[in-house]
């Protein structure tokens, strides 16, 4: 199969570099990062890897602000990449954090993959900022952005196409998971928030040889996921960084 990746940016997002690289970078300098989705086409059905975040404004009220252009306006952003919403059969979020499931509704004839600990984990959190980021009603607050949507649910890991892998990854949360696709010209995988930016996965002078996300409900099945990562052996392209539009699509054209 020769699937083609093409990364969506969905909103431009400000907050520190260490809100991203646990116990590194804790000045608190407000930098720029990216809401990435992901469209696989190539393949017999198109594919999205994660929707992005859904109303900026109430995103911005909740979580961190996020500004978008008219260009990143997610309707708009996924028609300037190619996709052809009612032809896109499989939707795989890689967790349920609003800033990944915010726009389901785009995708009416999609299946949509989630892990079960996942979903636990989204309707009864354990630790208070998860009950923020995944805006649970046990804090009052709206959770359409996952409630509304149907899912097929996962007990690890899943082949919904050929050359195309769910791999679950615990650690950010229960539930995340990874996508690697076989492209025929080399394997990629999309990390979600497990590897938020390059230094993740390039680790830094007091880590070897990754950073977690500093938001995570388990560092020993991080590692574990880090770990099952390596030996995938594909490239990494991590979920927040700016340098992924460096290039129109992987592999390159
Ligand atoms: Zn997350």
């Amino acid at each position: 199969m020769s699937y083609k990746i093409i990364p969506i940016d969905v909103g431009t997002l400000m907050c520190s570099r260490g809100v991203h690289t646990y116990m590194a970078h804790m000045d608190q300098i407000m930098e720029e990062f990216r809401h990435i989705a992901w469209y696989i086409t190539g393949g017999e059905e198109d594919i999205i890897v994660d929707t992005g975040p859904g109303d900026t404004k109430i995103f911005n009220e909740r979580h961190w602000p996020t500004q978008r252009t008219p260009e990143q306006e997610p309707e708009r952003a996924f028609q300037l990449a190619g996709v052809d919403f009612a032809k896109v059969k499989h939707v795989i979020l890689t967790h349920l954090h609003p800033n990944k499931c915010g726009n389901n509704h785009l995708f009416p004839n999609a299946k949509f993959y989630v892990q079960r600990s996942e979903l636990q984990s989204a309707i009864a959190p354990v630790f208070a900022c998860q009950m923020e980021g995944y805006e649970c009603l046990e804090m009052g607050l709206r959770n359409e952005f996952f409630m509304n949507t149907t899912y097929t649910v996962l007990d690890g890991d899943y082949t919904p196409c050929p050359g195309v892998e769910i791999i679950h990854t615990p650690g950010h949360t229960p539930g995340s998971q990874c996508v690697s696709v076989d492209t025929g010209k080399g394997k990629f995988i999309i990390t979600g928030d497990v590897v938020p930016l390059r230094e993740n996965w390039d680790g830094g002078p007091w880590y070897s040889p990754h950073i977690p996300n500093t938001i995570h409900t388990d560092l020993m099945a991080y590692q574990l996921s880090f770990k099952r990562l390596e030996g995938l052996g594909g490239t990494i392209l991590p979920g927040c960084e700016v340098s992924i539009f460096e290039q129109p699509c992987y592999p390159a054209p």
